[in-house]
């Protein structure tokens, strides 16, 4: 027995005004979805890691040093500058008369090499004359000629887990921060850096996480953020040491950070609006005959531009 209910009678199918009006209303969701999702799927262009600029008083002997330290460090020249390259990485040398200050005020904490192994990178680093200003059992510091730190590690920790490094090449640049979960999303937003999380670990709603300042002379570590640039370089951003403010690392040794991509008037023509300031306008420089930029980062960094085609994995 065919049951015929009152809805058959009302905005069923077969009504002749829902005939028109449904299929109008579907589709105007559909286009409204694919214009959602048409907005969602712009891509933020991604950077790579290109080079950590430093102020150094013998490039020669700083060139020395990384080559002797790592395997993979390459003596080359970039920008008609000396340079180190490991992986896809440059250390551009600039030479200073005067020593540079490598103190640890500015944003820049150091930067690093993985290792399979830190207990036999260590004694082959000691036996070559390296001078460790600080070691735990998977890592340690170096002192470069110029006095910046260098770490070498075999294990990273991400958010309480431990991760082994798989990577024998440049693997990160620690940075310091006023507001690190905060600094990592700008990390995202701009450089379109992809978060790294750790097992179970959450990203809070509000960046704005105080950090832990307790005993003097102890890291303060938390809250930490990580991101990884296109070809595998993490930025490791720790909470700033002490209540001091964090300076400019311009004309310190570490003086700044370079990211590359394909074109730098578009990435910046992309920011423009979410009040990234730009120190140095887009242009063709001489040296490289390339487009480059510079723009202020986070807790004052600068983070330099470049332009350069797809960059492969570190
Ligand atoms: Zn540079
Ligand atoms: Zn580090």
């Amino acid at each position: 027995m065919r049951v015929v209910g009152p809805l058959s009678k009302g905005f069923g199918a077969e009504h002749p005004w829902a005939q028109v009006v449904v299929p109008f209303i579907v589709a105007l969701a559909l286009l409204f979805s694919a214009i959602v999702q048409c907005q969602q799927e712009v891509p933020v262009p991604s950077a790579a890691f290109h080079h950590v600029h430093l102020n150094v008083v013998d490039p020669d002997d700083s060139i020395r040093f990384y080559r002797r330290m790592f395997h993979n460090a390459k003596r080359v020249r970039f920008a008609n500058l000396p340079a180190i390259q490991s992986g896809t990485v440059y250390l551009l040398f600039n030479r200073v008369t005067v020593r540079a200050t490598p103190t640890l005020e500015t944003s820049i904490w150091h930067f690093g090499w993985g290792s399979v192994s830190f207990e036999t990178d260590r004694s082959k680093a000691i036996l070559k004359g390296a001078e460790f200003v600080q070691q735990g059992a998977t890592w340690g510091f170096l002192r470069a000629p110029d006095e910046n730190l260098v770490e070498i590690n075999d294990v990273v920790h991400r958010g309480g887990e431990v991760v082994l490094q798989n990577s024998t090449t440049f693997t990160h640049v620690h940075l310091f921060s006023e507001w690190p979960l905060c600094a990592a999303e700008w990390y995202q937003d701009v450089l379109g850096a992809a978060r790294v999380l750790g097992r179970g670990e959450r990203i809070p709603a509000d960046c704005h996480v105080l950090s832990n300042v307790g005993v003097p002379g102890r890291l303060v570590t938390e809250p930490n953020a990580t991101v990884r640039l296109v070809n595998g370089v993490d930025l490791i951003i720790y909470p700033k040491q002490d209540a001091r403010a964090l300076v400019s690392p311009t004309g310190h040794v570490i003086d700044h950070i370079a990211v590359s991509y394909p074109s730098v008037r578009a990435a910046l023509a992309r920011v423009n609006g979410m009040h990234v300031r730009v120190l140095d306008d887009v242009g063709k420089r001489e040296r490289t005959g390339r487009d480059a930029a510079m723009i202020e980062g986070p807790d004052l960094i600068r983070i330099e531009l470049i332009e350069q085609s797809a960059t492969p994995a570190n």
